[in-house]
């Protein structure tokens, strides 16, 4: 029995109950909104409609991310419905007094990038977006989800979301990942391993010796994709790494606040004993660099490994989804990925596009040049991540490689404004989906790190970063 132990998502939990019944979805408050132009039109409208406010302005952000072009911010947007979104969300956030990181916002970008740079997701919070990837924000402790756009208008009228408890999850992941992976690599072989619906009604926490030594961007990239195992939202310990990203950004409390915060934050890991509804372990020492070959995120191998073979499974469904992602995605069953060509390699999006990928990706590119068959776009994930990057030199490195360096925005992860895939093409992309058509009608995805990103670029075929680092 674990008596009162909690775990950490529990803490979170409890902290913010406003009400609730047995049988019924809890009401929690909601300590940050986070709000971009796809998923909030209707939801201003809705309050325009009852004559409602919003009703606490100073916890909501807006930004623009997913329908922006990524090409110089000086041009109009040609497509008249992201046009209309961006124009749209910018006048709502001032008719209803939110502050918007709008289109020419020094500090625009993807929302789940500029969350964490200002400061604004802090340990223990309660953070929600209507968008799947808000898991992102469970990084530094705090409990983080994606909402519909119904729920969307009610945390905007009222600063509360209906919830039901979580089952909680560990994912302890020990050792120490070797050179050539990364982070990435770790969250694609936990989804390969539990499935997509893996994680389904839980929240997600990772732990161990190998998720406590990543960085605070790092440890972003696993949160992100908790939702891709089906987890309501993935979390880890807030913890020195945790504390040392958020001091002195604009947002993190200042002075004496800051002390007591610290204080506070440190009384939220999971309480030594506390039980968990499910535990699975990873092996960091033994992990390789993971890719995707199929249609969902959990159709992933390690790299050296061959596509799954359908005649050798034995669950019939497992065999019709297998030979249907491998019909879609023009592969042979039993076939190595590695060497395959692919047309285009995406580095970007709310899981790989912080300074941190950036550098990681210039590392292997620096002094050599891409593959010129290829298209090899650079996205960063916000124009903080931009400035510095550019103050490093990293746009440097990638231009002289060959690479499109591009403004901030979704992009291909969304196939928006034109950086899309054609039909048939392939691409390896740092971004966290590869369903049909996610990068462009037709256009087949394979999810990888940066790293393998990078190193694709390079030879214009699939390839273990290891050979080349
Ligand atoms: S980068 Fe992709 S997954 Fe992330 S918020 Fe944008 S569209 Fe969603």
């Amino acid at each position: 029995m674990s008596g009162n132990l909690r775990t950490l998502s529990q803490k979170v939990w409890d902290n913010h109950i406003v009400h609730e019944e047995p049988g019924a979805p809890a009401l929690l408050y909601i300590d940050l909104h986070l709000v971009h132009e796809v998923t909030s039109p209707q939801a201003f409208q809705g309050l325009r409609e009852r004559g409602l406010k919003v009703r606490r302005p100073d916890l909501t952000v807006a930004t623009t991310d997913h329908s922006i072009p990524t090409t110089d911010r000086a041009l109009p947007i040609v497509d008249p419905i992201a046009a209309k979104q961006v124009s749209q969300l910018e006048k709502n956030c001032a008719d209803f007094g939110i502050p918007c990181y709008g289109l020419h916002s020094e500090h625009q970008g993807i929302v789940h990038v500029i969350g964490p740079e200002l400061g604004l997701t802090q340990p223990g919070m309660t953070v929600v977006c209507g968008d799947s990837h808000t898991a992102t924000h469970g990084a530094f402790g705090a409990l983080a989800f994606g909402i519909g756009t119904s729920e969307v208008e009610n945390v905007l009228a009222s600063q509360c979301l209906l919830q039901r408890p979580s089952k909680t999850f560990r994912v302890q992941v020990n050792g120490a990942l070797k050179r050539g992976l990364s982070s990435k690599d770790i969250i694609l072989a936990l989804i390969a391993q539990i499935g997509i619906g893996g994680g389904t009604a839980s929240v997600l926490e990772y732990s161990g010796s190998a998720i406590r030594a990543l960085d605070m961007e790092a440890r972003m990239t696993i949160c992100n994709m908790s939702i891709e195992a089906g987890a309501r939202a993935g979390l880890i310990a807030p913890d020195d790494h945790t504390f040392n990203y958020l001091h002195g950004r604009p947002f993190a409390p200042k002075d004496a606040a800051w002390d007591e915060a610290v204080a506070r934050w440190k009384q939220l890991p999971t309480d030594d004993g506390a039980k968990f509804d499910r535990e699975v372990i990873i092996d960091a020492d033994a992990l390789e660099p993971m890719i995707t070959w199929g249609t969902n995120p959990g159709m992933g191998v390690a790299i050296s490994e061959p596509v799954p073979e359908p005649a050798g499974i034995a669950d019939p469904l497992e065999r019709e989804s297998v030979t249907k992602a491998l019909a879609y995605m023009g592969l042979e069953g039993g076939k190595p990925i590695l060497g395959h060509a692919v047309n285009v390699v995406f580095i970007g999006s709310c899981t790989n596009s912080r300074i941190s990928d950036l550098r990681i990706a210039a590392g292997v590119l620096k002094g050599r040049k891409v593959n010129p068959k290829l298209r090899v776009m650079v996205v960063p994930g916000s124009m903080e991540v931009k400035r510095q990057a550019e103050a490093e030199g990293l746009d440097r490195v990638f231009r002289e490689a060959g690479c499109d360096w591009r403004e901030p925005g979704c992009s291909m992860c969304i196939a928006m404004n034109g950086d899309q895939l054609q039909p048939g093409e392939y691409s390896v992309s740092t971004s966290n989906r590869n369903f049909e058509g996610r990068q462009g009608k037709g256009g087949r995805t394979f999810l990888a790190s940066p790293l393998t990103a990078a190193a694709t670029a390079l030879t214009g075929v699939v390839t273990d970063v290891r050979t080349i680092l």
